[in-house]
């Protein structure tokens, strides 16, 4: 039971969706202004310390109607652009939510692989719901398209519950993220996404809301200054992020669950792509799904990604079906190496090689001369070919080793 609100194709869950920090819709915009607390000036918890406890006590409990803002909710069907490849891996008349939400599993039974995480989730889930107790925190970490979000979609399936998707960088203040709070239920789901993004006071809003399902609310300024407490219904945070290392100690340790999300291995892209291949009804043989696999970096985006270009390439350049040959001829129009290297791992890699010798190399320095996002590099680049071994981080730059050179040298020039 996800809630979702129709995004725009400009939307998408990194950057903070434009639509996401506009204020609510009009209608909702005015209900909530009567006594919407949103508009009261917020601070952050650490402001909330130095008042008055005897203030706190006499704090009036709140009788105004509920908060009715909107949340600004984030599609959890939708492709973000800055986590696949890249947009030319997706067929080219696909749409990416459409193939997302079609491919995308709804229930845990129908995700393949991470089988640890699986069986850990799976008792938390079952102890939560013979107790009717709310399911504890769960934090996902691992590189992208390992499958986060999809856990955060059939994880309140599983509990029959509803599920609030937003995503750190677009709650940009306290009070941004209040109305999510508020608009959850009792046992619900709020999932957030990139959540090593969230700014400081954002972050320090959530900790009693996270730990004693409260918030502290500061009214008015100065002498007159005085904390309101909410109330909110238990629930349970699903935070996601590709920087476990960037989240502050306080905010992991609230945490009940916390689960590393790894790379697939080729079976179980294998089985995913076999399962896909019959959800958008193309005949793809065993040899092209086992190739279409290797190639994909143990990615299920990337292997859904590849899945739809070779599918159209057959579609447009044969009789639609997908044997070895057309897979292959598909994926190296675009690039792709038979190590599932695309144009930008190997430019990452001769960039080390050409201007710096090989390294060390800094983060900055190759992203300052690909012309890149350095976070591009670390979130999306890097950790497949540090799984890989094909480069090295010191402590004075990244290195190529022996086998990156080797897949260099064995790759097509692009
Ligand atoms: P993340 O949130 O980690 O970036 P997603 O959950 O959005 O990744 O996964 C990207 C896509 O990969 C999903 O839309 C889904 O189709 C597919 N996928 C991810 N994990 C699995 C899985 N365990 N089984 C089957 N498909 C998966």
């Amino acid at each position: 039971m996800v809630r979702e609100r129709k995004i725009g194709p400009g939307d998408h869950a990194k950057g903070p969706p434009e639509e996401a920090t506009k204020e609510p819709s009009k209608d909702t915009g005015k209900k909530a202004r009567k006594s919407d607390p949103t508009d009261i000036p917020f601070e952050s918890q650490a402001d909330l310390s130095d008042t008055d406890p005897a203030d706190q006590d006499q704090a009036e409990p709140i009788t105004a109607e509920p908060i009715t803002a909107e949340p600004n909710k984030v599609d959890p069907n939708k492709v973000d652009p800055n986590k696949v490849d890249s947009g030319k891996i997706l067929g080219l008349g696909a749409t990416r939510s459409e193939n997302d939400s079609v491919l995308r599993p709804k229930r845990i039974d129908e995700m393949i692989g991470q089988r640890e995480v699986m069986e850990v989730l799976k008792i938390a889930i079952d102890a939560a719901n013979k107790r009717e107790d709310p399911l504890g925190h769960i934090l996902l970490d691992g590189p992208p398209g390992l499958g986060k979000t999809t856990f955060a979609v059939c994880i309140p399936q599983e509990l029959g519950v509803h599920v609030e998707m937003a995503s750190g960088p677009s709650l940009k203040a306290p009070k941004e993220i209040l109305p999510y709070l508020t608009n959850l239920q009792r046992r619900s789901v709020l999932f957030i996404d990139e959540i090593h993004r969230l700014p400081k006071p954002v972050e320090e809003f959530l900790y009693t809301a996270m730990e004693d399902f409260r918030v502290d609310i500061v009214l008015g300024e100065g002498v007159n200054a005085r904390t309101l407490n909410l109330k909110l219904q238990p629930f349970t945070l699903i935070g996601a992020t590709t920087r476990a290392g960037m989240l502050s100690g306080p905010l992991r340790d609230r945490f009940h669950i916390r689960q590393h999300l790894s790379y697939y291995n080729q079976e179980d892209l294998v089985r995913i792509l076999e399962r896909n291949a019959d959800k958008l009804r193309v005949e793809v043989s065993h040899e092209a799904l086992m190739e279409i696999a290797r190639r994909s970096r143990g990615t299920p985006r990337v292997a859904n990604g590849r899945l739809l270009w070779v599918r159209d390439y057959a579609m447009s350049k044969a009789d639609g079906k997908v044997n070895l040959s057309i897979a292959k001829s598909a994926l190296e129009m675009l690039g792709i190496d038979s190590q599932g290297l695309d144009r930008q791992d190997r430019k990452y890699l001769e960039t080390i090689v050409r201007v710096f010798a090989g390294g060390p190399a800094g983060l900055e320095a190759i992203a300052h001369t690909m012309g890149i996002s350095s976070d591009t590099l670390e979130d999306e680049v890097e950790p497949f070919l540090l799984r890989s071994e094909m480069i090295i981080r010191t402590q004075r730059g990244r290195m190529i080793t022996p086998l990156g050179t080797k897949v260099l040298k064995d790759s097509p020039k692009s």
